[in-house]
């Protein structure tokens, strides 16, 4: 079995879950009492939080560089960035080690494919919905992504990061983020994307009315793929 390094942190709320599925994962398919072989390192999210809100990219990259190199020397033979945002700079993290990266965007393209999803409502960080670069990745592979309009965007992006970050979560924002793939499902979207490693949180994907897509859950399993191959 390869060993899987996880940046974490971003925040420890979905660390848990990654944690939680990756082991659940190996154990499912090996069997007894086998469990994945990981090495996180798990970052203090403040500093990234005030870097993303600067919008310091390559500051906030550079740290994720650092954690990067820090896995590679520990041994790591596979490197997950846990979060979407912070797939921002996932080129900066890359070109920082020698190791494979899987990345986020790349686990879900392949998810879509399979089912022949092709307009999507992606839900994530104002940052993940806003900035090209989720959207662009998708698109790149000719998946037509929506986002929600911008009240419905500047919602979720406070309750990801006033609760569900701290551990939050409430009926009101259930019934808030509900209310919003509603809507887009009734526009034109095919499918929903669980674009940030919280959102999943609230409620699993399969509880949204139309097919949904948790990145978590998806990058999960390719990270067991990967060191199970
Ligand atoms: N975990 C979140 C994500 O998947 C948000 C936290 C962050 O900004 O990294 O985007």
């Amino acid at each position: 079995m390869r060993t899987i390094g996880l940046i974490g942190g971003m925040s420890w709320q979905s660390s848990k879950l990654y944690y939680e599925r990756i082991n659940g994962h190996v154990a499912e398919r090996l069997g007894g009492v086998h469990s994945a072989q990981i090495i996180i390192n798990s970052l203090d999210f403040a500093p990234i939080a005030k870097l993303q809100t600067e919008g310091n990219w390559k500051e906030a990259g550079a740290i994720l560089a650092n954690a990067a190199q820090s896995l590679e020397r520990a041994g790591a033979d596979v490197i997950a960035i846990g979060a979407n945002t912070m797939h921002k700079v996932a080129a900066q993290v890359m070109a920082s080690v020698r190791l494979p990266i899987i990345h986020i965007g790349d686990t879900l393209v392949t998810a879509l494919r399979r089912d022949a999803r092709s307009r999507p409502l992606l839900l994530g960080t104002r940052y993940t919905m806003e900035d090209p670069f989720m959207i662009d990745h998708l698109a790149n592979k000719g998946i037509g992504a929506l986002v929600p309009d911008r009240l419905d965007r500047e919602a979720l992006h406070a309750i990801i990061y006033d609760e569900l970050i701290k551990g939050i979560v409430t009926d009101k924002s259930r019934d808030t983020v509900r209310a919003m793939i509603d809507r887009s499902s009734a526009r034109e979207a095919d499918s929903v994307i669980f674009a940030c490693t919280e959102i999943g949180m609230l409620f699993p994907p399969t509880e949204v009315g139309v097919p949904g897509y948790d990145t978590l859950e998806l990058h999960a399993e390719a990270l067991v793929d990967f060191a199970l191959a």
